[in-house]
């Protein structure tokens, strides 16, 4: 019988339930992770008690916050650990490919089983019962499938979000898809444009996240292009990208301006219909935009590029390009991002902030207006060049002896 070692702060939740006399289990992604040996992101329980039931039994014993309550979902702070307890609930119709029109509560787990996407995902255990599997879940864990719990397209047209689940986790498992589910994410894919992007896009993001979601990305061009059309229609997809995020470390925001690189001119607004964020979307832009720039080589070079970019984006694109770029063109920028980094921890100067001297210095000499701006820009700039070395002294020193300060738009 499969053991699973649960942690106390989940078994207190369990036993709380338990002994009120309700049925409770740990079920879905934990029960997966557990037997395919990986540690569980979160434990989710599951339990015959009603919500306002789960409520009073934890009433006066540990935080109960009613999170889904519509859904049937009690969050309770365990230890301060949020635990998820959601009752045995059956879906109702759905109407909109998205959402149930309804839920009903159930008595029987296998019911609740029954409503969840695939058989890996559609298991529950607890230590008196074991392990309840009523898809076979455990065996299509061992053959490395994913199967949908019931008929594909009925679930598909349930909910559309299941066919990028279904790559999601054949890419993070390392999966192949069973050949009717697979035919029925081909055959449904159309429906995956109903679906809010925000949770298209989560659902991308830990795809991206698999080991080597390259296989799936290319084996399924024809799905994603209904998302990104831009990027994965076919006369712009470009496999070599796409199999470059196998190379790449987990490092999202390089996996997806690999992936969305071939977009183009068109890389801004993809993201934003994607709904990334700012952040992700400012670091895939620039990487995507300097796509072409050449490695910097000197120490001057690498001292420029790092006051164009700033440290963050400097080392984003040098290590897009490592793993994007070919031969002789990788093992130049994989100097660069070597010389980079080695910049930043001598804490070499390449931005005015690190300059040892600053306006007021200048102004103490006289100088006053928007001559301080350039001033400071061309002592940064001979810096940089290795012309001047970064000190006080040095560059008061220079600035003097360098009467070509003086030209026509210092006036
Ligand atoms: P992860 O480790 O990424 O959290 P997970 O399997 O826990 O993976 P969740 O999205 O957290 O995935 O969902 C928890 C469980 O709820 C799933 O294991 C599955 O049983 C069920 N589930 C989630 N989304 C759906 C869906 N769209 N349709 C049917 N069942 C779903
Ligand atoms: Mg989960």
């Amino acid at each position: 019988m499969i053991k699973i070692e649960i942690p106390n702060y989940v078994q207190k939740v369990l036993k709380g339930l338990e002994s009120a006399g309700f049925k409770a289990f740990i079920v879905g992604g934990c029960v997966r992770d557990s037997i395919m040996g990986k540690k569980p992101a979160d434990w989710d329980v599951c339990t015959s008690a009603r919500p306002e039931q789960v409520m009073r039994v934890f009433n006066g014993v540990m935080p109960a916050i009613p999170t889904g309550i519509k859904h049937g979902t009690i969050t309770i702070l365990s230890d301060k650990i949020p635990v998820e307890v959601t009752t045995f609930r059956i879906d109702g119709n759905y109407s909109d490919n998205r959402r149930p029109d309804s839920v009903g509560f159930v008595t029987d787990i296998t019911e609740d089983l029954a409503r969840r996407d695939f058989t890996i995902n559609s298991m529950a255990y607890n230590s008196d019962e074991g392990l309840v599997d009523p898809f076979g879940g455990g065996m299509d864990i061992k053959r490395g499938v994913i199967r949908c719990v019931g008929e594909p397209e009925k679930r598909f047209s349930e909910d559309a979000l299941r066919i990028i689940r279904a790559l999601r986790f054949a890419a993070v498992c390392g999966f192949k898809i069973e050949n009717k589910t697979e035919t029925a994410v081909r055959e449904m894919a159309e429906n995956l444009r109903e679906i809010a992007m925000e949770r298209v896009y989560a659902e991308f993001r830990k795809l991206l996240s698999a080991e080597k979601p390259a296989g799936i990305l290319i084996k399924y061009r024809d799905v994603f292009e209904k998302i990104l059309p831009e990027c994965f229609g076919i006369e712009r997809f470009d496999a070599g990208l796409c199999t470059a995020t196998d190379k790449m470390p987990e490092n999202f925001v390089l996996r997806l301006a690999a992936v969305c690189a071939s977009a183009g001119e068109k890389i801004n607004p993809v993201l934003h219909r994607l709904k990334a964020d700012s952040k992700t979307i400012r670091r895939v832009c620039r990487i995507v935009e300097n796509n072409k720039t050449e490695p910097p080589a000197t120490k001057t070079d690498v001292l420029n590029f790092l006051h164009e970019f700033g440290v963050e984006t400097a080392a984003d694109i040098a290590e897009f390009r490592i793993f994007t770029d070919k031969n002789e063109n990788s093992e130049q920028w994989k100097l660069a991002f070597l010389k980079i980094r080695r910049a930043v921890d001598d804490n070499e100067c390449y931005s005015l902030a690190q300059l040892d001297i600053n306006g007021s210095d200048l102004m103490k000499c006289g100088i006053k207006g928007r001559r301080i701006g350039t001033t400071l820009d061309r002592l940064l700039t001979a810096v940089i060049s290795g012309k001047c070395q970064n000190s006080k002294v040095e560059l008061l020193e220079f600035f003097n002896k360098n009467c070509c300060f003086l030209d026509d738009d210092w006036v």
